[in-house]
């Protein structure tokens, strides 16, 4: 929703979303879909992607569709998307963009073995938001997957008061005689 309403404000003449399902199963908030309509994007429903176009000079020209029906519920409660048997079609676009979600960066995690990760590949952290290493701390939507700015501004408050709490343990024990 957001990369196809920024595309639109960036000057788009046209800014066309494309959806597998249809609009009762889209998981965006039902006010950003009616903003996102009276910001003039169009929605094209039940269609998947086959292949972005390409022209001989390496720039896209398009994408090729294919138009869907719905069939039974999947393990996520909504009707799963069955391919249409010979509806493709293609759609000329300037910029195709692939927005279909996120996920754990993995460039710092892949170089620090020693983190600790879960199954997402979300670093793992204590109460106090302290990492499988002593001293690194973390927070926000590599510890929590796509979560909201707030929470990511509370982990980092939390952590700050963590680091401090752990620094000054430090420096009180190091100062100990012995
Ligand atoms: C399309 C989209 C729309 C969203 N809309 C909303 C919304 O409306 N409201 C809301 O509350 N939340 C929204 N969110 C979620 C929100 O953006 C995140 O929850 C929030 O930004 C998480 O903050 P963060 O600091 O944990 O991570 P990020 O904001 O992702 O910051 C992490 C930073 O670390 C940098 N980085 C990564 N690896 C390295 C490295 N190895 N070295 C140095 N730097 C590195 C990245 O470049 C990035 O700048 C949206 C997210 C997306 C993707």
């Amino acid at each position: 929703m957001d990369a196809v309403r920024t595309a639109r404000r960036l000057g788009s003449k046209r800014a066309i979303l494309a959806y597998r399902r249809s609009r009762a199963e889209m998981p965006a908030r039902a006010e950003e879909v009616h903003h996102a309509e009276e910001e003039g994007i169009e929605f094209m429903f039940l269609v998947s992607p086959l292949e972005i176009l390409g022209d001989r000079n390496g720039w896209g020209r398009g994408v090729r569709l294919q138009r869907m029906e719905l069939g039974a519920p999947d393990a996520s409660g909504r009707r799963r998307p069955l391919p249409i048997p010979g509806s493709e079609f293609e759609l000329p676009a300037d910029i195709a963009v692939v927005a279909i979600g996120t996920r754990a960066n993995p460039l710092l995690t892949a170089t620090c073995p020693e983190l600790k990760l879960n199954k997402w590949g979300n670093i793992e952290t204590d109460d106090n938001q302290m990492t499988s290493i002593p001293g690194v701390f973390a927070g926000g939507d590599i510890v929590r997957g796509g979560a909201t700015v707030i929470l990511a501004m509370g982990d980092g408050k939390n952590a700050a008061a963590s680091i401090d709490k752990y620094l000054r343990e430090k420096t009180k024990s190091a100062k100990q005689p012995t």
